[in-house]
């Protein structure tokens, strides 16, 4: 087997590593500090948020409800509650607001495991692998559904891997690590970015509501880049970047638009030519092209060694 390059690695030449993994390290944050929210009651005895993304309450005042808990208890037949409402209310706002799938990125604490499957892939140079589509987890998000009319109950939240993660974490629950393994080897083994990009009905749930969201990815200074790949490396939604990037007329829009994007910002990170950055999604601007004798970093870099 051969090794490929790791992605990025122009990138913190040519800026640093702080910079080559800035957005790397703000959700690396994020995902800790949501998790500390919850974490720090059982661990600590500080009660910000009790209970699980699923369903909390922070600070005895603010309900919070993931808004795919609350359908399948209305599918499967289940009155909510007046707060379970208001929490499902406030969640689904935000995310419609943000964009949905910033939970696949900056939230979910599986995140961090599928990042390091994806790695350790690419580090294994690990290429082939089983040809699930994405809209598989469209199929997952009916089967959960339906698997909440039959059964009467919340049945996916028994083994929803977020929720059993959670509880493992906090209580020592060794069916929730289970999970993070299997997960884990499928990702490396079976299929690239195989849960969160293919499986998972969280994921998909979240990319239904992604369609509003004010948080985008341009490509902004498309004009400059060398086609490196980088970017499609990294990204753990690869068909996303093409109709920004790759796109022949340069009246076409920069924005990142397809609902599959998660906002993790690695393409931003590893691109050599700074081609990436967060923006809102009405923001249409791009970059005059580089004038013709403009060196780029690979070209920087040749010269320099
Ligand atoms: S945008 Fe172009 S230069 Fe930047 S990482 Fe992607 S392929 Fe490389
Ligand atoms: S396009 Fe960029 S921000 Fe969107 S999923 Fe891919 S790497 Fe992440």
């Amino acid at each position: 087997m051969s090794v490929r390059r790791e992605p990025g690695v122009e990138a913190r030449q040519q800026l640093g590593w702080f910079k080559a993994n800035q957005w790397l390290l703000a959700r690396r944050a994020t995902q800790l500090g949501f998790f500390m929210l919850f974490a720090s009651g059982p661990l600590f005895g500080i009660w910000i948020a009790k209970g699980t993304l699923a369903s909390s309450m922070t600070l005895d005042v603010l309900p919070l409800t993931d808004p795919l808990v609350l359908l399948q208890g209305l599918v499967a037949g289940h009155r909510p509650e007046s707060l379970a409402l208001i929490g499902a209310g406030i969640v689904l706002g935000a995310y419609l607001l943000i964009g949905g799938r910033v939970y696949c990125s900056w939230v979910c604490p599986i995140n961090p495991v599928t990042d390091l499957a994806a790695w350790v892939r690419r580090k294994l140079d690990i290429k082939k692998g089983w040809n699930l589509k994405p809209k598989t987890r469209l199929w997952m998000l009916g089967a959960i559904l339906v698997a909440a009319f039959i059964t009467g109950t919340i049945a996916f939240e028994l083994i929803n891997p977020i929720t059993t993660l959670y509880r493992g974490l906090l209580f020592g629950l060794s069916w929730g690590m289970a999970t993070l393994l299997l997960i884990f080897l499928f990702d490396v083994f079976v299929t690239r970015n195989g849960w969160c990009g293919h499986v998972c009905p969280v994921g998909a749930f979240y990319g239904l509501v992604n369609t509003t969201g004010l948080l985008r990815v341009s490509a902004r200074g498309r004009q400059r880049c060398d086609d490196c790949m980088d970017c499609y490396a990294i990204c753990p939604e690869m068909h996303v970047i093409a109709p920004a990037l790759n796109t022949a007329d340069a009246g076409d829009s920069p924005i990142i638009t397809d609902i599959d994007c998660t906002a993790c910002g690695r393409c931003i990170d590893v691109c050599p030519e700074r081609v990436f950055n967060f923006t809102h999604r009405f923001d249409q601007r791009v970059d005059q092209p580089p004038a013709p004798n403009t060196m780029t970093a690979r070209s920087r870099l040749v010269t320099a060694a």
